[in-house]
């Protein structure tokens, strides 16, 4: 399988939390490299565009909060089927079900405070690249 590159955000706790250069480790222990990275603070408008998708639920003020609490980190991540292997080191969404040994399982809080976002497909994965970097970011 070819190379392939997904976005990953370390959201709010996990910048709070100090826990980048930790979740980082495990990244770059499977494999993976880093192809870019940047610090950014959610705009209200860059919110609603990552978040389209959950925009209309009852929950997504509770998320807009948290997402803006602090800035993130935004990674661009690259390996043989990187999408599916970096969630598989993330746990499901919902941290109080990823098992131990999951960045979620060992230092997510819930379904909303859950360490890192990352692209859920490969074709979102070049959607949401577009979305935090520039061509000349990615090296
Ligand atoms: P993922 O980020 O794992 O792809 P989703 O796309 O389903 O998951 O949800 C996007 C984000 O919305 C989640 O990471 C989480 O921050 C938030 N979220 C999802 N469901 C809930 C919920 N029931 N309550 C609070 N926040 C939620």
């Amino acid at each position: 399988m070819s190379q392939e590159t997904t976005l990953i955000l370390f959201k709010p706790d996990a910048v709070t939390k100090s826990l980048v250069g930790q979740v980082l480790a495990r990244f770059e222990a499977a494999g993976l490299k880093i192809r870019g990275v940047k610090m950014l603070r959610f705009s209200d408008a860059l919110l609603q565009e990552h978040y389209a998708h959950i925009a209309s639920k009852p929950f997504f003020p509770e998320v807009q909060q948290f997402m803006q609490q602090t800035p993130v980190i935004a990674l661009a991540l690259a390996g043989e089927n990187v999408v599916a292997r970096v969630r598989d080191l993330l746990g499901p969404t919902d941290s109080k079900k990823a098992a131990k040994g999951t960045v979620r399982g060992d230092f997510g809080v819930d379904v909303m405070v859950n360490v890192c976002h990352a692209s859920d497909s490969l074709e979102n994965a070049a959607i949401e690249l577009k979305r935090f970097f520039s061509a000349g970011e990615l090296f």
